[in-house]
């Protein structure tokens, strides 16, 4: 049998910058080249590969996408293989990454020119249709994270290894499940962590309370403000309230509005495009300043990014709203440490357009998390039945695989930032 090796060069025992460099035989691969944002502080990235011949890209979020311009700036102008639409999202990431750098003074390695090379090294490939990156023959699975999200299985000389990326077991409104049934045989999983201590709250119940506090926001006057990420999240949070019955107007601002753009050409990647297109029909783009300064004057739905209130549109809304107990802000997801989403949850004041500024609006925060819980990882652990387990893109991702280990007696564990395991 052939050696495996796997070298973790970013998030394992964390979210952010996942990156692992996978040699089989003489064909070395970069699962996924993200980069790690972190709130107040400069962004961290993985070390670059002396040689690489191919990128496997899970799926476009930055914590994934976010280092691929710096490979060509060291001269790896080398193929990236992905689903279609996981070009376009990384398309508008990668250029609001430079965007946002610039704003804070951040140095990320990279520009527009890094970016235009990087875009066109991408490779679109299809999901369950198998092709040949050098001595390993690779699979695509649909991984049920946001539209595009792939799992990839990887044979070689017998082995086979299922790297996750960002997956999810239960269908959104959004999304369907991962395609567990679709995997073929696995020897080596490789799987992420965010949730494997941690179970989802019943989605309904979310779903439900979104759509009274939108009512209740509304019949009081006020502004409802909802926050979230602009690939998947703020589309999720669109079909939900429609499912629910909610018929009023619902604005969408920020980077959501051109991800929702090509979520719709991109219709086939998504759970039903009837759903999806019914629900993009009822939203009205926010596309100038004016209609911006309108929205706030009366009691109006705005769904806008971003997500743990760091900086875009939501800022404004926020600054016009502040003082209305009437209106409400709403986060749609966990809200990492040192973001001022978190401080507003905890203290009840954030710094809103370069301000330290206390909020009298109602805070809420709710789960619309696209991630699997630990039940779901669990279940695909069950099904595949692997030989070993690597555990990857957690906080706890060390605690998950001794779990796995001691109480349940697989063969688990999470590497170190920088250690190579042979298989
Ligand atoms: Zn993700
Ligand atoms: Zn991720």
């Amino acid at each position: 049998m052939g050696k495996i090796s796997v070298t973790a060069l970013g998030g394992t025992r964390e979210v952010g910058k996942s990156a692992l460099l996978l040699e089989a035989g003489g064909t070395r691969v970069l699962l996924d080249y993200g980069m790690k944002l972190i709130p107040k502080e400069h962004p961290e990235f993985p070390p670059i590969p002396e040689k690489v011949d191919a990128v496997l890209l899970t799926h476009a979020h930055l914590d994934h996408s976010g280092s691929l311009p710096r490979l060509v700036s060291h001269g790896h102008d080398v193929p990236i293989y992905g689903i279609d639409i996981t070009r376009e999202y990384s398309e508008l990431l990668l250029y609001d990454a430079i965007k946002v750098a610039k704003l804070k003074g951040h140095h990320i390695g990279y520009g527009p020119k890094e970016v235009r090379r990087t875009l066109n090294n991408f490779r679109p490939v299809e999901f369950n249709v198998p092709f040949r990156v050098g001595d390993l023959e690779v699979t695509a699975i649909n991984a049920g994270h946001i539209p595009g999200s792939a799992m990839f299985h990887m044979k070689y000389d017998g082995t086979s290894v299922l790297y996750t990326g960002d997956f999810n077991t239960v269908p959104s409104r959004l999304m369907p499940p991962a395609s567990i049934d679709d995997i073929p045989p696995v020897d080596i999983l490789i799987t992420e962590s965010t949730y494997a201590r941690k179970e989802h709250p019943p989605r309904a119940k979310q779903e439900f309370l979104l759509k009274e506090i939108v009512i209740e926001t509304l019949k009081s006057g006020g502004t409802a403000i909802v926050a979230g990420f602009a690939i998947g999240r703020l589309l999720e949070v669109a079909m939900a309230l429609r499912a629910r019955g909610f018929k009023g107007k619902l604005f969408l601002d920020g980077m959501a509005r051109k991800s929702t753009e090509i979520t719709e050409y991109f219709s086939n990647r998504v759970r039903d495009a009837d759903d999806l297109k019914l629900a993009v029909r009822t939203i009205t783009s926010v596309r100038n300043w004016h209609m911006r300064k309108k929205i706030t004057k009366r009691p109006n739905v705005v769904l806008t990014t971003s997500g743990m209130l760091e900086g875009g549109p939501v800022h404004y809304y926020m600054k016009e709203r502040k003082e209305d107990e009437n209106s409400t802000i709403t986060l749609t997801g966990y809200q990492v440490d040192g973001t001022e989403g978190r401080r507003l949850i905890e203290e009840g004041k954030m710094e809103i357009e370069g301000e330290e500024t206390w909020v009298m609006m109602k805070v809420n925060q709710l789960n619309f998390s696209a991630h699997v819980s630990r039940s779901g990882i669990l279940k695909l652990i069950r099904e595949l039945k692997p030989e070993s387990i690597m555990v990857v893109h957690g906080e706890e991702s060390e605690e998950f695989a001794n779990e796995l280990e001691d109480k349940m007696g697989m063969a688990a564990f999470s590497p170190e930032l920088g250690e190579e395991i042979i298989f």
